[in-house]
């Protein structure tokens, strides 16, 4: 459209300026190097037409050998691309002899001016040694840190990978799991300061949900002494409450009671109880009922209760507590000592205590958290899960 509006003005101009020639038909003397030369306005417009013409035309071949170029250049990187696709489906059929032989043909094509073949090897057949090559070419460089950021800690060699995934961090800020790995390597080697810094630019690029992004840096806090701010972070975690509690034992109420709300959980309780252990076991146990109030159905409410009646020997209760769990939940070691103890001090049965103890070789040991990345039980929290190293990944039951 554009264009043919630009030809429409310029046949309008010509068309004006024919026309105004017509009607005046003026002379014009070129004066050059003492040659005195007289001509119509006319013959010097159609003199320089024929010029813009014959330089057109002589263009021409110029823009013909131009456009051949082209498209050769065009079928060549199509041919490029073809092999690309063919060394892919290879990779994905796992033929390595006609992997490295598309690369060959692929690295002709380019010259032998290409990493492919050892990119190849990588994909195929990894070792540091490959590793140590792609780190040396700037072009393949990334994959290359990769590869040996892997092999440090595959070797247990932690401070060897957080120093490469820094440098590869400082180069390639936005690639994510340049980001990831230098957080968790940060975290690994307690760079507690560091990884907060770090923990901002995941936040930036949302490679997290911001739960977990609140979870990591309330984690993070709490290890660099800022447990309040950990805590109002991220209420939810339930060491950065007990952290927050024990600094400032003035707000250690409101804090236990408000994690309470936010999630149950057995320390809190416990911490919790302990902050009124100079009153009585009866006072105790009507502040527990009224912290359970706030969770209707809760697995931790039936062993707050439970411990805080058997304290206060109400051992009714203790036990319409005890046998809830049992019949919805699987017995734990921690709910069998607690039967034992109630028969004991209770009916003084001996027999019947002894069955729960009997009971509690087969047990496994109290679990209060979970590993969301890889499903590890353990009963103490840590920043990092002890099997997967997900930091932050520990969830309560
Ligand atoms: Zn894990």
């Amino acid at each position: 459209m554009a264009q043919f509006l630009r030809f429409f003005i310029y046949v309008l101009i010509l068309g004006v300026l024919a026309l105004w020639l017509m009607d005046n038909p003026g002379m014009v003397t070129l004066t050059w190097f003492g040659y005195e030369v007289k001509t119509s306005v006319a013959f010097v417009i159609a003199l320089l037409i024929c010029i813009f013409l014959a330089i057109y035309i002589l263009r021409m071949p110029v823009k013909f050998i131009r456009w051949v170029k082209k498209s050769f250049d065009a079928q060549k990187e199509k041919s490029k691309e073809n092999m690309l696709v063919q060394i892919l489906n290879a990779i994905a059929c796992g033929d390595e002899a006609l992997c490295q032989k598309l690369a060959g043909r692929l690295d002709k094509t380019f010259d032998g001016k290409t990493p492919t073949p050892l990119l190849l090897k990588a994909l195929l057949n990894p070792s540091p040694e490959i590793y140590r090559r792609l780190a040396a070419d700037p072009s393949t460089e990334l994959a290359g840190w990769r590869g040996l950021i892997a092999e440090h800690q595959k070797q247990g060699d932690l401070i060897a990978a957080l120093d490469l995934a820094q440098k590869a961090f400082h180069k390639y800020k936005n690639i994510p799991w340049v980001v990831l790995s230098t957080l968790e390597l940060q975290v690994l080697n307690d760079q507690w300061q560091d990884a907060l810094e770090t923990l901002e630019v995941v936040r930036k690029l949302k490679l997290e949900n911001e739960r977990l992004y609140k979870t990591q840096k309330a984690t993070l806090l709490i290890k660099t002494g800022k447990s309040l701010e950990a805590f109002k972070t991220a209420p939810w975690l339930p060491e950065a409450a007990l952290k927050a509690a024990q600094d400032h034992p003035k707000k250690a109420e409101s804090i236990l009671v408000k994690a309470w709300e936010n999630q149950p959980d057995w320390n809190i309780y416990k911490a919790y109880i302990h902050l009124f252990s100079k009153e009585n076991t009866l006072a105790q146990y009507k502040r527990v009922e009224k912290l359970v109030s706030m969770h209707k159905t809760n697995r931790v409410n039936h062993l707050a209760l439970a411990d805080a009646a058997l304290q206060a020997k109400l051992w009714g209760q203790a036990r319409k507590e005890l046998e809830t769990y049992i019949a919805s939940y699987s017995l734990t070691m921690q709910v069998a000592t607690m039967m034992a103890f109630l028969e004991q001090e209770e009916n003084h049965d001996l027999k019947e205590s002894q069955k729960w103890v009997d009971q509690m070789k087969n047990l496994e040991p109290t679990v209060n958290y979970f590993c969301t990345r890889c499903g590890h039980e353990t009963d103490l929290w840590s920043p990092t899960c002890p099997v997967c190293n997900g930091f932050a990944s520990l969830e309560c039951l």
